[in-house]
């Protein structure tokens, strides 16, 4: 018998790397397990849906992402009840017609929110269009230790959390039991399984010393939180306190073309590999031996997978701090947000490789690496039962 697709659309935004990676594997993970059972449409609810005036909603979170203060204000005035009901409704009113096309002309069974931006407005606007009760609605959520309260929404079907932390702020914001799934963060495949080559093999592909220990240092899609200041300080003090054989590092700035550029004309005082935005980030963390980072959910929960001690440089305020709170309660790693603290640390590790080995093996504990399979098998089965 032929069997009508089941769709599914993934909404997101494109605010920082992780969102639309989050999407990504869900979408995977639907390819490999379904194949072509399914149809996933992945779409940035604030480009491509709603356009203007939200069209430059990502480059505006690049903006605060720079500037911690603008974020906060934003941050708590977004998630204070009274001012959020405020922005909700306008922006409702300012994008409910192309929501609702979308959603009529897509006709979706299932709507996928992997965003804290993208739960109230395409609920309301499909009960307006009074589909709410032919598309399932469900939350993913991305952050690791703690979660913006516009995550949370009653009506949804259901609520994958990937931590006991965010388990409890859903139970918090009146979540029903039977409505939170505990599960991991959606990672996208080249995570799903060990990585396939050997570290000393990886480390010759990618331009690093087989044989020295390598740091690795990001700061999230858009390279930002003081990455050069972090990368500069942790060469020189490897340098001075190790010797050119002592560490080398890894400095990942992913979209920001500026800062890769200017890091490139700089002469290191140990081995240095600049990379801008690189797609095998696998590769990378396998080949390496920490990782320094800021607190995006998405690095966080890759490294735990590869076992990569890791030092969390910084956070946003507000959304990512929980997710320092998941590195340090759970014993993966430090939180330190001192250039030259951070480097003194990559010293100690480096030279007690037992140090290394300890978080390593708790790292291995805590990891997910099944978590988007599961949740894409947790979602098909909710598709095929019928509404009770
Ligand atoms: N990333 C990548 N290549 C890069 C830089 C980052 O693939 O050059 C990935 C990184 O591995 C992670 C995501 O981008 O999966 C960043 O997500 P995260 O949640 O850590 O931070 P965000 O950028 O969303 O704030």
């Amino acid at each position: 018998s032929v069997q009508k697709k089941k769709r599914v659309l993934i909404l997101m935004s494109d605010t920082g790397g992780g969102h639309r990676a989050s999407a990504q594997a869900l979408e995977a993970a639907f390819r490999q397990l379904f194949g072509a059972e399914y149809e996933v449409t992945i779409s940035d609810m604030f480009v491509e849906i709603a356009g203007r005036p939200f069209h430059k909603f990502p480059q505006q979170y690049s903006y605060a992402a720079n500037h911690p203060w603008f974020w906060k204000a934003v941050y708590y005035y977004a998630g204070f009840p009274g001012t959020r009901q405020i922005t909700e409704n306008i922006s409702y009113w300012l994008m409910q017609k192309k929501l609702r096309d979308a959603l009529l002309e897509m006709k979706p069974d299932l709507v996928v929110s992997v965003h804290p931006l993208c739960q109230e407005l395409p609920l309301r606007a499909l009960k307006k269009l009074k589909r709410r009760d032919v598309t399932r609605f469900v939350t993913v959520v991305t952050d690791l230790g703690g979660g913006h309260p516009t995550w949370f929404h009653k009506g949804v079907d259901a609520c994958f959390v990937p931590s006991n932390e965010v388990y409890k702020l859903a139970k918090r914001a009146g979540l029903k039991d039977d409505q939170i799934v505990k599960s991991g963060l959606p990672i996208r495949q080249s995570f799903w399984r060990a990585a396939s080559k050997s570290k000393s093999r990886l480390r010759r592909e990618l331009g690093l010393k087989p044989d020295v220990p390598a740091a690795l240092v990001i700061g999230g899609g858009d390279g930002v939180g003081g990455l050069r200041n972090v990368a500069v300080s942790m060469a020189e003090t490897l340098g001075q306190e190790c010797g050119s054989r002592g560490g080398q590092l890894v400095i990942v700035c992913g979209r920001n073309e500026a800062l890769r550029k200017n890091l490139q004309s700089l002469s290191w005082p140990v081995h240095v590999v600049v990379k801008g935005f690189v797609s095998n980030m696998s590769d990378y963390m396998a080949a390496c031996d920490t990782i320094v980072t800021k607190a995006g959910p998405g690095t966080i929960a890759e490294a735990v997978i590869r076992k990569l001690p890791i030092i969390v440089s910084g956070y946003l305020p507000g959304q990512e701090y929980g997710n320092v709170r998941f590195v340090v309660d759970n014993h993966v790693g430090v939180y330190e947000p001192d250039p030259h603290a951070i480097a003194r640390v990559v010293v100690d590790w480096f030279g007690h490789p037992q140090k290394l080995k300890q978080l390593s093996d708790r790292a291995a504990v805590v990891a997910r690496p099944e978590a988007t399979l599961d949740i894409a098998r947790r979602i098909h089965a909710l598709l095929s039962s019928s509404r009770s």
